[in-house]
Formats: C-alpha cells, sequence, structure tokens
C-alpha cells in the first residue's frame, strides 16, 4: 500500500480544501452545527448538493460517461477525507451511490436517460423501499405484492423504516412478482413514483425525538399502486442479484474522515468542560486514556480504508470487504457518541426533547447550557441506528466470518 500522495494528488487536495472554503457557507455551516445526523432537510440538502453538481464533484464514484468527475480512487478518498474532516453535509445516499450504480449496470437506456441526469443535479430524490415489518435481515422473505396487469404492475403491501420516505419523489423496492418461484427468484426491483395513487407515508418518530422538520424515518403503504412494467429495473426476478449489488455501494462508505472530526468535536468539547479535579476535562488521566483508545481505534479505520482503496486502485472489486467498513466505521462512530455525552455530562439533559417537551414546543425559549452541548445526545441517541441499518452488526459479523475468512 503506498501511502504517499504524488505532487498531483497534494495539488488536487489544495483545489478541494479551497472550494469547501468558499461553497460550505456561514449558513450551511450554522444548520450544520445543529444537526445530528449529518444531514439538512430537503432544501438545504438539495441546496449543497446544487453546489457539487454545479462544480462537477456530486458524484465521485460515478463514471465519466455518466457525469461523475472521471478521479483516480485516491481522488475519490482524499475528497472524501477533506468534506469528512471539514464537517460539510453528506450526500443524500439513496440516489448517486445506491440506486444509480444499479440502473447504470441493470437499467435499460431509457431508464439511463431518465433518471441518471435527473438524480445527478438532485432535480429527484430517492428513497429505499428494501425492509418490512417482517423481512428486514432475513430480506428475502419480503412479502410486498406486485401482481401483473398488462402493462402495469399493482402493488399491495408496506414497506418500513424508510428513510426519507418523506421527501422522496422515487422509491426503489424489492417486491414479490412470483410467488411460484424459490424466495429469492421470485423478487425483482422496481422503479416507483412516490405521488402515485394508493401510496401513503406514516411517520415513524426515533428515539431521539426530532423536532419538526427532522422526520428521518417511515413506514410507506401500498394500496392497489399502479406501476408501469417500463419502471422494472433488469429481469423480472432478477431483483435478488440488483439488491446485493446495491447493498454493496450501501455499505463500503468512508468512515475515517467523518470519525475524526466527531473526535476533534469531543476534544473540543473536553478543553471547555471542567473535570471533577477542578481543571481540565481534557487533562483529566482517564478522560485522555480513553480519547487516545479511540484516536487509535479511528487510525485503524482510516488504514483499513487506505488498504481498501489501494486494492481498488489496483484493479480488485471491494466485495464482501464493505462489510468490515461498515461495522468497524459505525461501532467507533457509537463510541465516539458515548464519549462525548460523558464529556458534556449533565448539561446535555435540557436537549433531550420527551424530557423538556415544554421548552421544545417554545421555539424561542432560552435554553439551559453551552451551544455545542446542544446535539450531544440527541445525536448519541440518533446514531444508535448505524448499528442496524444497512444490515446489523451481527449480519455484516456473518458475512466477514464466510466471505471474508472464509469460516
Ligand atoms: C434508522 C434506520 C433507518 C433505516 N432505513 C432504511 C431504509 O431507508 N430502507 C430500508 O429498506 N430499510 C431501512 N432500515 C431497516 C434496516 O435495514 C433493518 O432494520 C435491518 O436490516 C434489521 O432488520 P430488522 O429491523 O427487521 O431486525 P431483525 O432482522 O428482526 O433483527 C433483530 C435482531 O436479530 C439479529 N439477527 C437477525 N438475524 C441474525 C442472524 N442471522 N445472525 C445473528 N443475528 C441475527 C439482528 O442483528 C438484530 O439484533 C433502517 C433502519 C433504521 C434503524
Amino acid at each position: 500500500m503506498n501511502l504517499e500522495y504524488s505532487a498531483d494528488e497534494q495539488a488536487f487536495r489544495e483545489e478541494v480544501r479551497a472550494w469547501i472554503a468558499e461553497a460550505y457557507d456561514d449558513q450551511l455551516r450554522a444548520l450544520m452545527a445543529q444537526s445530528k445526523t449529518g444531514y439538512l432537510d430537503k432544501e438545504g440538502q438539495r441546496r449543497w448538493q446544487k453546489k457539487l453538481h454545479a462544480r462537477g464533484w456530486m458524484a465521485p464514484d460515478w463514471p465519466a460517461e455518466y457525469g461523475g468527475p472521471g478521479w483516480t480512487p485516491t481522488q475519490r478518498y482524499l475528497f472524501q477525507a477533506e468534506t469528512g474532516m471539514a464537517g460539510c453535509p453528506k450526500v443524500s445516499p439513496m440516489g448517486v451511490k445506491m440506486v444509480a450504480p444499479v440502473i447504470m449496470r441493470f437499467g435499460t437506456e431509457a431508464q439511463k436517460a431518465r433518471f441518471l441526469p435527473a438524480t445527478l443535479a438532485s432535480d429527484i430524490f430517492w428513497c429505499q423501499g428494501y425492509s418490512e415489518p417482517n423481512s428486514g435481515s432475513d430480506l428475502s422473505s419480503l412479502q410486498t405484492r406486485a401482481d401483473r396487469d398488462g402493462d402495469h404492475y399493482v402493488i399491495n403491501g408496506s414497506k418500513i423504516w424508510t428513510t426519507q420516505a418523506q421527501w422522496a419523489d422515487w422509491m426503489f423496492c424489492l417486491v414479490r412478482t412470483s410467488r411460484e418461484a424459490s424466495k429469492q427468484a421470485g423478487i425483482s426491483f422496481l422503479l416507483i413514483d412516490m405521488t402515485s395513487p394508493g401510496i401513503s407515508v406514516d411517520p415513524l418518530p426515533l428515539l431521539d425525538g426530532p423536532m419538526p422538520g427532522e422526520q428521518e424515518v417511515n413506514q410507506v403503504f401500498f394500496d392497489n399502486v399502479r406501476v408501469p412494467v417500463a419502471n422494472l429495473v433488469g429481469e423480472e426476478g432478477q431483483g435478488w442479484t440488483c439488491a446485493k449489488y446495491l447493498l454493496e455501494f450501501e455499505r463500503g462508505g468512508t468512515f475515517g474522515s467523518t470519525l475524526r472530526y466527531q473526535l476533534d468535536k469531543v476534544r473540543q468539547v473536553a478543553a471547555a468542560q471542567p473535570s471533577d479535579s477542578g481543571g481540565r476535562l481534557l487533562d483529566d488521566a482517564d478522560f485522555r486514556r480513553r480519547l487516545l483508545e479511540l484516536e487509535i481505534q479511528v487510525e485503524a479505520v482510516d488504514a483499513t480504508e487506505l488498504r481498501l482503496f489501494s486494492a481498488v486502485s489496483a484493479g480488485t472489486s471491494i466485495g464482501a470487504a464493505s462489510s468490515m467498513l461498515k461495522l468497524a466505521g459505525t461501532e467507533t462512530l457509537q463510541a465516539i457518541s458515548e464519549l462525548a455525552v460523558e464529556a458534556i455530562g449533565p448539561q446535555g439533559w435540557p436537549f433531550i426533547r420527551d424530557t423538556w417537551a415544554e421548552v421544545y414546543d417554545r421555539p424561542h425559549a432560552p435554553r439551559a447550557g453551552p451551544d455545542y452541548a446542544a446535539p450531544v445526545l440527541p445525536r448519541y441517541f440518533n446514531y444508535r441506528k448505524t448499528s442496524i441499518y444497512g444490515g446489523t452488526s451481527e449480519v455484516q459479523r456473518n458475512i466477514i466470518a464466510k466471505q471474508v475468512l472464509g469460516l
């Protein structure tokens, strides 16, 4: 693995830094300072993504023929590292990172022309309709049915935990098109217009008690929803192949820079907080030890990412190793959020919505505690999700055991 950056790569990093300094403006920074998820509301998200698009940097992983910047894996890594370390909003992943590679590989020319440019320009947003009330880890047991009626499918059933379904213009959805075939072979991959008659979206509040505008996950119901057969991606019954291909992209993101950024925030909080013995919390021996342990963990995640990206630049596919990144990245993220909670102590309490609902319902009421304490507890509760979504930690361990270690 080569850890030296060439002169061109260093110049590229400077170019990215200069662009971030200008594009990541004060308004976006103020919104992000209070975001517990790393994302903004739809309008904020669209504003940031349009800036990326205008610069040609919206989809670092896309091939140039579809509008990607044509970067090397090292440039992609540097871009993720710089935007992560600057605390920039993350790009809504369901479009450019998840459904787009599936459309590129399995979609028709008409689907590519219709969906790829609009997704790149953030003119449409997507949600992922995989999980159902009784099908999560065991996804291939899904029951939402698509019955053929002429040149349409008629959809009935329900999807759950659907992130951003309340904004999404389109859903990529796994449906059962056959009950005779084996569990996997009966599944198809459909693109569904979220404005279709018969779709309803019910919000599901999470543990962090979302404020208005912060709604994150939903249950989506389909009642005789008609979807043109032209919206089928790949062949009927090929949905499981598409679904697995997509999951490699969902799990294979980079975490190193985000982890460094979050740990740096904890360090700043600990420098401002008093310790029990009167000095700064940052100088407390026990706290420092735990901070350093996490720093080592972050270095290990970053080194693993670099090693895998180095292999990708040499032509290897990331494959099941994406499960290693997902597992180590999310569990470290949770550990950092736990240390942040300890750093602010009781100053975090006023920011838990369920305990202080009457304060939250008066938006201009003064809130106790320093501003930096505001996102810490909501973020801690919110990050419990990271070891569940995209496949739980237990499921990732099973994949690593079987497909990476060959056990
Ligand atoms: C915040 C959030 C956002 C999400 N967003 C989306 C989305 O946008 N679209 C979407 O389709 N889904 C989404 N999901 C759903 C997510 O993918 C599922 O929750 C996840 O796959 C787990 O499924 P489940 O909830 O049905 O739990 P279950 O599968 O019922 O698992 C329950 C427990 O059993 C364990 N378990 C299950 N099988 C095994 C096994 N074989 N070996 C060992 N342990 C096992 C699990 O690890 C878990 O601890 C989201 C979930 C969350 C929390």
